[in-house]
């Protein structure tokens, strides 16, 4: 099945590449079909933002369309950067940059323990199957964040989560999908959409 990622992020389109190819989706990107639209993510939550973004796209094109909306959630920062994941550090001037919003996170934590650095990452994905068609869910991955940053893979936070192996930046790719937020996300929707087909076909 050809789906649409709705994404403009090169790197979230690769994560979906990666993970959902060889679950049989051929993943297209919202730029190859519909260039240039820029959904506003102002919802409170990530499933809000996921949502817009899939129902906008599947709008213009009638294309089974995944989006996701994911993001950093620091226990020591009562759950920041959260929905403002991507533009944390835009109230510094330095609007949506990976290494500025690392920097700042770096900043905040400064003089927070190892023991008190969890934090997790959410994904949420709406799947848009059809007009008013919506198959939802959420993944998490636990972590710590580091005193600096790890490795040069990746994006976003990357470099500064870590998991057990080392950052999200130096862990090869598929190694973060088994454990990721998009990939444990992505694994949920495909079982959702499993059960889906079973019960439409009377199993
Ligand atoms: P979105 O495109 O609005 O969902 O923004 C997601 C933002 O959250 C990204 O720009 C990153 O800052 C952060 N983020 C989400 N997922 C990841 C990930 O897998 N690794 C690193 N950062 C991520």
């Amino acid at each position: 099945m050809k789906v649409i990622a709705a994404t403009r992020n090169r790197h979230k389109l690769t994560e979906f590449s990666r993970i959902l190819s060889p679950m049989g989706y051929e993943v297209v990107s919202q730029e190859e079909v519909c260039p240039g639209i820029e959904v506003e993510e102002d919802g409170a939550t990530f499933l809000e933002n996921a949502r817009k973004k899939a129902v906008e796209i599947f709008r213009r094109t009638g294309m089974p369309t995944i989006a996701d909306d994911s993001g950093l959630c620091v226990d020591a920062l009562n759950g920041a950067p959260g929905v403002h994941s991507a533009r944390y550090a835009d109230d510094e001037g330095d609007g949506h940059d990976d290494k500025a919003n690392n920097r700042k996170l770096l900043r905040e934590l400064a003089g927070v323990s190892m023991e008190k650095r969890t934090a997790r990452f959410v994904s949420a994905i709406s799947f848009a199957i059809g007009e008013g068609e919506l198959v939802e869910c959420e993944g998490f991955c636990q972590g710590q964040i580091a005193f600096e940053a790890l490795g040069d893979n990746g994006f976003g936070y990357d470099p500064l989560f870590l998991v057990e192996g080392g950052s999200f930046a130096s862990i090869p790719g598929e190694e973060k999908d088994r454990i990721s937020h998009r990939g444990n996300a992505l694994r949920k929707l495909q079982a959702l959409l499993e059960a889906r087909r079973d019960g439409a076909a009377g199993r």
